[in-house]
């Protein structure tokens, strides 16, 4: 690609999967065709006064077990931002491209709290590079409305029982006979 062309692209569309300008940024947001990672928009409601962790959990859970009926899942990231455009923003990194095309098919006829959920296919590949990791140590100055994800966790009990309970379905599963 040539420099130029780089310099067209959307920083945050790329990195971020989401960008405050939205189809009026003055830079290029182009879909990607195939893509591990897939982004839910505005799935999550977080509560103006927050959400208590163990509710916190159990919304996770669900989503989690939702999203692995389509293959083994990677990654999982639900920002907290109150940002328009990353606000409860759910991002999947599936092993397989063709388990993220088929999340996104059906996420996108799935209805979730009473909204129809939009999903879509989204260049982020590298989380590392779309974390605020200030928010991380609790000291980002922009808060909810800072452009960089802003990630809320699940406790560590959850995530390593899901991860492993994960694991344990997709390794039975592939030594099913195939037919
Ligand atoms: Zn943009
Ligand atoms: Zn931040």
């Amino acid at each position: 690609m040539s420099n130029n062309e780089e310099n067209r692209r959307c920083h945050f569309y790329y990195k971020i999967g989401a960008c405050r300008h939205g189809d009026k940024c003055s830079k290029k947001h182009t879909r990607p065709a195939k893509s591990h990672t897939i982004l839910i928009y505005n799935m999550v409601d977080f509560p103006s006064d927050g959400i208590h962790p163990q509710e916190f959990d159990v919304l996770y859970e669900d989503i989690y077990m939702e999203a692995c009926k389509f293959g083994p899942v990677r990654s999982m990231v639900i920002c907290e931002n109150r940002n328009d455009h990353l606000r409860g923003n759910v991002y999947l990194y599936y092993e397989r491209e063709q388990d993220a095309e088929d999340a996104k098919n059906n996420f996108n006829t799935r209805w979730f709290n009473e909204r129809p959920l939009y999903c879509d296919l989204t260049h982020v590949a590298d989380f590392r590079e779309a974390i605020c990791r200030k928010h991380d140590l609790g000291t980002c100055e922009r808060g909810g409305d800072c452009n960089f994800m802003h990630v809320r966790r699940p406790s560590t009990r959850i995530r390593i029982d899901l991860e492993k309970s994960q694991a344990k379905h997709w390794q039975i599963e592939s030594k099913k006979p195939k037919g």
